[in-house]
């Protein structure tokens, strides 16, 4: 691959190594995709103690860093994943890597300054132990947002993508985290120029401070480009979107994600009751629907599930508030998630209310959730906003229906009535009327069959997406020459 576009991918969490949610498929399945098409992907994440597979990781070196005053070594792991054999390199640093769940909000914010400070030095690391020079840094989300800012601190001539793949969440800390780096308040670009600021918006600095922005869909792209989805980060975009950068790099890009048919697919997947594919699909499905309920002691009946992060976001405070109209429908509703306590504790009461129609699991089980997208007739997503989703992509797979709100990368992946069900994001009534239609779907057989089998067959793989990530690549190579001719 010597003459390829090297391209180095950051983030906090990549399947199968460490994986709390979408962001972990990604980076799991991206750098794949993109060495299919000759990109030279690598990708380092930190080195936590509970990572899996750690064993298969070797030591290849390690290098020191300057960080609150202090000298700190950093030494890299190296291993390798998939049928591509993608090089990930795991950072360690026993006092800010190696716990995932440090809590406090400062510290988690300085756990990844000092992460995105050790990337920096890892470039370097790259270039002099493994003679490879990277073209592009991808970041992705606040946890490697930093690392624009830093590279141009150190002057290293690297172009560097942040993709977002939620703006909710964005590193909002003490502005003296830059001491710790030796960064001055003059390179940072804070909003409120003129005025003392006291906090530091880690993602906001790496909107501004990147050669390029994307996110995971065109209508969140929008989305956040019109509205003020979250006010505090809208100063930021906004003030991108203004600067009038060069080639319209002030624009956000969508770029909508894929799933990974290795780990995602009935045909070949052990972890169900029975294999499928979308020409066979009836008989495979009925023995993990009914292996499913039995293990859950339901009914046999039409069932619904719902799968993902217990956050506010994801909108079950709608599905929980509509289950007085639906639970009379003679319906299974299975819930599976972990997250907010008093998101956990709602659902809880809703199955001790609602003991013959609602399960909740409250759990981050991945073998149950594979159980789950194969054994539902439908897969119900209320979110109030999703930036790209990953759940529709795999329900599809498994001929799970869903039914999703209209918002962000689901409005992108779902066409309404031929191979899901979409309605007006927000809306309780709309929702619980759409889980009608739902019904009225899985009672025409006809109709059901093709939905289900249109769905199955949909293409979500990777291919495409690497596609479009690598024409953004060579965009931004572009654009990085064009900037340092203009500042000779
Ligand atoms: P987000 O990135 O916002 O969490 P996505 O829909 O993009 O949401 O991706 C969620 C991913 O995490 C999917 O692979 C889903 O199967 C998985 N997941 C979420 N919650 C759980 C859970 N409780 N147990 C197992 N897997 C889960």
């Amino acid at each position: 691959m010597n003459q390829s576009l090297r391209v180095l991918m950051a983030g906090y969490e990549v399947a199968p190594f460490y994986k709390r949610g979408g962001l972990g498929d990604v980076m799991g399945a991206l750098p794949k995709a993109l060495r299919d098409i000759n990109i030279d992907a690598k990708v380092v994440m930190p080195h936590y103690n509970n990572l899996t597979m750690q064993n298969e990781a070797q030591k290849v070196g390690e290098f020191s860093i300057e960080f609150d005053n202090s000298i700190h070594q950093v030494s890299v792991y190296e291993s390798f994943f998939g049928l591509q054999h993608v090089p990930i390199y795991f950072l360690s640093n026993k006092l800010y890597l190696s716990y995932d769940n440090v809590r406090g909000k400062n510290k988690r914010i300085e756990q990844f300054v000092f992460f995105d400070l050790a990337v920096a030095y890892f470039i370097l690391f790259l270039q002099r132990e493994k003679k490879w020079r990277l073209d592009i840094i991808h970041c992705n989300d606040w946890h490697t947002a930093l690392i624009p800012l830093i590279i141009g601190h150190m002057n290293l001539s690297v172009a560097s993508l942040l993709t977002i793949h939620n703006l909710k969440y964005q590193g909002k800390g003490s502005i003296r985290i830059l001491d710790l780096l030796h960064v001055k308040d003059e390179e940072t670009k804070i909003l409120k120029p003129g005025i003392a600021a006291n906090e530091l918006n880690v993602l906001g600095e790496g909107i501004l401070h990147a050669t390029r922005v994307s996110t995971v869909s065109k209508t969140y792209a929008k989305e956040i480009t019109d509205r003020k989805i979250h006010d505090e980060i809208y100063g930021f975009i906004s003030r991108r979107a203004q600067e009038g950068l060069p080639n319209g790099d002030g624009k956000i890009s969508g770029i909508l994600n894929g799933i990974d048919y290795d780990v995602w697919n009935p045909s070949s997947d052990t972890q169900i009751e029975a294999q499928y594919s979308a020409s066979n699909w009836q008989e495979g499905k009925a023995k993990c629907k009914k292996a499913l309920l039995q293990d859950l002691q339901m009914p046999d009946r039409p069932t619904f599930c719902f799968i993902g992060r217990m956050a506010k976001q994801k909108g079950l405070d709608i599905l929980i508030r509509s289950l007085p109209s639906l639970v009379p429908l003679n319906i299974n509703i299975i819930l599976l998630g972990m997250g907010e306590p008093s998101i956990e504790a709602a659902a809880k009461r809703a199955e001790e209310k609602y003991k013959d129609s609602v399960r909740a699991i409250i759990d981050y089980n991945e073998d149950l959730a594979h159980k789950i997208y194969a054994g539902s007739d439908f897969i119900l997503i209320p979110s109030h906003y999703e930036p790209c989703g990953l759940i529709q992509m795999i329900a599809m797979k498994y001929g799970t229906i869903p039914l999703a709100s209209q918002t962000g990368g689901l409005a992108d992946s779902i066409l309404n009535g031929k191979d899901g069900l979409l309605y007006q994001a927000n809306s309780k009534r709309a929702f619980a009327k759409s889980i009608k239609k739902a019904l009225g779907i899985y009672g025409d057989i006809k109709r059901y069959h093709h939905i289900v089998e249109r769905a199955m067959k949909k293409d979500f793989s990777w291919r495409k997406s690497a596609r479009a990530y690598k024409a953004l690549y060579l965009e931004i190579l572009e654009s990085q020459i064009k900037s340092e001719e203009v500042s000779k």
